[in-house]
């Protein structure tokens, strides 16, 4: 991609969409004038996490009773989750000078150097952990078996591999993010339900939030049981609570005299619910007296009175997963067992979140060194039509794009687990790029892995091993990869939240201007302020080091790179500038043109990643020749990255996102309802969403201890 390319016409074209729309010009409001500059997206994120968002002041709390839905509008939704915003940034934040146009390289790199005696001590556990999956781990029986045999729970357990992060003062291990993250790679690779089970107790379960919000009794009491193995999980998604979590109809009613509260409902997909002995709960305790209500986090004991795991879920992938259905029925919790304030549950979770987002990033970086491996291996053996499969170009062409790619995902987990250990930097626009772009990629990089296996990359690894051949899981790495798509908070919803944050200094700057009902004295006031605002931003956007020819030239052959992500960071400033400007308040409702924006973010994010890691590698000179093979990778990572940057720019103006949208409300009035016809419905009867009747549990408990 020639630098020029980034010299090209940004602003709309007059035909640009598909729709046969004709976009205005953007960019007519410009700063300097005063008038009514940025846009908004004001609320346009929604949450994160699981479900994300807040509880804080959550709209209408009060209900007593969990069951029937809440009726919760869209305005609510977004209070919602604006309320579980950590608005304040104390901290610099790379990826939001970022998208501000602001391209600071000095935020990523040189990363300080780990402690030695914390590097020394994480290379032990990994090797112990690498020798333990290698010996006495099969990821084919905990397949077959979709069980994690209890063996290898308590081995994992006797390694430590409980409490990694958890502080030596409370007998955890004490070990860093990064030695965190790739533990999960090395026991994602073996088994990702293993990975599964270790993030699930140790990023959102009961460690988390307790050592970040716990009170010293809280830690004394929770954190040595949880580093000495006793599984936690994480309950904050319902029925109805998927992404929304204003719905949340889990009840904590407080006894009169505050020594307790009593929760009821039921909580759907608890991943390691089934096994779990502590769970961290998310409950809305009703406003009253004395009780500022709101959804609120909890420590409960799993086998509590009133505690039914009614159902083992079972799912595409991730077989191995001890996830259930939690009924809570008059279960007595201790209000020490309260974590922080009532009210803040949600904001506990997303805080948690912003680091503990790492983890599936990790995981979707083990498939990547998976599916390389794998490909490599078996396109260099395969003979078809005279050639080795791996010499056609366009099984080449998937070989380079497997091999390009998993060196900036594993690039994004390092880069983001060292952010997240140095504590000097707001990393949740970065830990959320990385949870989004890692998944988005991981699953294109086990779908090429399962095209280039041909038939084999359907077949099981079991049927392959019947017939006496190698029992290679793509198929099972496919299936097991989609997941991260959807769960800890979904792609569209990372996409939202994400390009919240992103706007977030033009929300600060000109937010009044696009609200509705503001009076007219503040709206000028508020347009006199984003005109100061735009006055200074705006000429910043002009030029940059990005046009400098020999900038970065530290960086060797990936410098004209670096100088490419300056140069699209202060496009993508630009663009997001144009885009308030256009559609002011109704920007929040463009998830199209939004979601290009944090895809282009997150591109140059790992663009970033890749070449900081390339030029690390080569000072540090490992042995393994890393350093020198290194730099080809990220700029063969680089080179895809630009094109998809390019494409996605152009998108922004010339896509059918309003036809499509047209298309859709037409779909959804049943316009098109013949479409359906000659086929058969094989789904069984039943309701869309199960209704969460609180009451007594009418089912067996198949709750039961592992390892
Ligand atoms: C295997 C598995 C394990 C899980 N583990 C846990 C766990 O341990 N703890 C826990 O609490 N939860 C868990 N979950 C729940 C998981 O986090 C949710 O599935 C996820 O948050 C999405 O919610 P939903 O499934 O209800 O989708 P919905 O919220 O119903 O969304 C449906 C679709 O609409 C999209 N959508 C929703 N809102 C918007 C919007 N405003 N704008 C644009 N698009 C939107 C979504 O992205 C999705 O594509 C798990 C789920 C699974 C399947």
């Amino acid at each position: 991609m020639s630098e020029r390319a980034q010299q090209q016409p940004e602003q709309p074209s007059q035909d640009a969409t598909g729709s046969g729309q004709h976009p205005e010009q953007p960019g007519q409001h410009a700063a300097g004038s005063g008038q009514h500059a940025a846009g908004s997206g004001q609320h346009a994120a929604g949450s994160g996490q699981h479900a994300a968002g807040s509880g804080q002041h959550a709209a209408g709390s009060g209900q007593h009773a969990a069951g029937p839905a809440r009726l919760v509008d869209e305005r609510q939704a977004r209070q919602v989750a604006e309320a579980a915003r950590e608005s304040a940034w104390l901290q610099p934040s790379f990826g939001k000078q970022l998208f501000l146009g602001d391209f600071q390289l000095g935020l990523v790199y040189p990363q300080p150097r780990q402690d030695d005696d914390l590097a020394r001590r994480g290379e032990e556990f990994c090797a112990r952990l690498r020798e333990f999956c290698e010996t006495s781990v099969s990821g084919a029986v905990i397949e077959r078996d979709a069980k994690i045999p209890d063996e290898v729970v308590k081995g994992l357990a006797d390694l430590g591999a409980f409490g990694i992060k958890i502080s030596p003062e409370y007998g955890g291990l004490g070990l860093s993010y990064l030695y965190y993250n790739r533990a999960l790679i090395i026991a994602g690779s073996v088994s990702p339900a293993i990975a599964a089970l270790l993030s699930a107790h140790q990023s959102i379960g009961v460690p988390q939030p307790i050592a970040q919000f716990g009170t010293d009794e809280q830690k004394q009491r929770y954190l040595p049981r949880c580093a000495r193995g006793e599984i936690s999980a994480f309950l904050l998604t319902e029925p109805d609570v998927g992404s929304d979590p204003a719905r949340l109809s889990t009840t904590a009613e407080p006894s009169a005299d505050g020594s307790e509260y009593v929760l009821n409902g039921v909580k759907l997909w608890t991943t390691n619910g089934v096994v779990a002995d502590l769970l961290v709960v998310m409950a809305r305790v009703p406003r009253s007296d004395g009780h500022r209500g709101g959804i609120t986090a909890f420590v409960v004991e799993a086998k509590a009175d009133g505690i039914t795991v009614e159902q083992r879920n079972k799912f595409m992938g991730l077989r191995g997963l001890e996830n259930g259905v939690t009924r809570f029925y008059q279960v007595r919790v201790p209000a020490s067992d309260r974590i922080g304030e009532e009210g803040r549950g949600l904001k506990i979770a997303l805080t948690t979140l912003n680091t503990g987002r790492l983890s599936l990033p990790a995981s979707c970086a083990a498939a990547g060194k998976l599916a390389v491996k794998i490909a490599r291996e078996w396109s260099s053996e395969r003979v078809q039509w005279g050639r080795p499969v791996g010499e056609h170009e366009a099984v080449a062409r998937k070989l380079s794009f497997i091999a390009a790619t998993t060196y900036a995902l594993e690039a994004v987990v390092e880069l983001s687990s060292q952010l997240a250990d140095g504590k000097r930097q707001d990393i949740r626009i970065e830990a959320a790029l990385a949870k989004l772009y890692c998944s988005e990629m991981g699953w294109q990089i086990v779908d090429e892995l399962v095209q280039v296996r041909g038939g084999r990359g359907y077949e099981t690894a079991a049927s392959m091993a019947a017939r006496g051949e190698r029992g290679i899981p793509a198929e099972q790495m496919l299936r097991d990869m989609r997941i991260n798509r959807i769960f800890e908070g979904s792609s569209e919803i990372m996409r939202l939240f994400i390009a919240r944050e992103a706007v977030d200094a033009h929300l600060a700057a000109a937010g009044e201007l696009i609200e509705p009902g503001v009076p007219a004295g503040r709206k000028a006031r508020a347009a006199a302020k984003a005109g100061g605002f735009y006055a200074k931003w705006l000429p910043t956007l002009v030029t940059g080091k990005g046009q400098q020819p020999g900038a970065y030239a530290e960086f060797g052959p990936l410098a004209g790179n670096l100088r490419y992500v300056e140069r699209a960071s202060r496009k993508l400033a630009r663009v997001t500038f144009y885009g308030m400007a256009r559609w002011q308040g109704k920007l929040e409702r463009k998830q199209g043109f939004l979601g290009r924006i944090v895809d282009i973010g997150a591109e140059l994010y790992a663009m970033s990643a890749a070449c900081t890691r390339a030029q690390q590698d080569a000072a540090d000179a490992t042995a393994d020749g890393r350093g020198e093979t290194g730099f080809e990778l990220a700029s063969a990572f680089c080179t895809q990255a630009r094109l998809r940057c390019e494409e996605l720019f152009s998108q922004l103006w010339a896509n059918s996102d309003a036809a499509d949208v047209a298309v859709s409300r037409r779909v959804l009035a049943g316009r098109y309802t013949w479409l359906e016809d000659g086929v058969i419905d094989p789904s069984t009867p039943g309701p869309w969403v199960a209704a969460a009747e609180p009451g007594p549990s009418k089912h067996d408990n198949v709750h039961r201890h592992a390892g």
